[in-house]
C-alpha cells in the first residue's frame, strides 16, 4: 500500500494551540488552530482548524482566557430587553442568566465589547 502524507488528527507534544474570538458581522465569532513546526499537523488547512459562533468550547474559551483574562460584566439592574440580549449573545439557560445577573459575567475582553455593544443597543449602559 503506497504512503501518503496523511496527517494524523491528534497533535504531537510541540504542537501549540492558539485561539481567539472577535466580532464579525455582529457577531461574536471564535477560531482555534494548531501551529507546530515538527509535524503535519500545524499545516493549514487540515482537521487542526476549527470556528464558530457564540461562546467557544470549553478548550477554545480557556486558551482564550488564558491569554487575555477575563473582566467582570456586571448586569444587576438591567431590564428584560438587556436580559435578553445576554441570553441571546451567551445562550444562557433561566437559571444561568439568573447567576449572571447575581454575580456578573466574567466576559473575555472580545465578549465584554461585544455585549456591551449589544447592551447599549437595548437600551442599557453597564
Ligand atoms: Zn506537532
Amino acid at each position: 500500500m503506497p504512503r501518503f502524507a496523511t496527517v494524523p488528527c491528534a497533535p504531537c507534544p510541540r504542537c501549540v494551540f492558539h485561539a481567539w474570538q472577535l466580532v464579525e458581522e455582529g457577531r461574536l465569532v471564535w477560531q482555534s488552530e494548531w501551529e507546530c513546526g515538527s509535524c503535519g499537523f500545524g499545516a493549514p488547512d487540515v482537521c487542526n482548524r476549527d470556528h464558530g459562533t457564540g461562546v467557544p468550547p470549553a478548550d477554545v474559551r480557556e486558551a482564550v482566557v488564558a491569554r487575555e483574562g477575563t473582566v467582570l460584566l456586571r448586569v444587576d439592574g438591567a431590564r428584560a430587553a438587556a436580559l435578553k440580549v445576554l441570553r441571546d449573545v451567551l445562550g444562557l439557560t433561566f437559571p444561568e442568566l439568573a447567576a449572571v445577573v447575581r454575580d456578573g459575567y466574567r466576559a473575555t475582553p472580545v465578549e465584554a465589547r461585544h455585549l456591551t455593544d449589544a447592551l447599549h443597543g437595548a437600551g442599557w449602559r453597564p
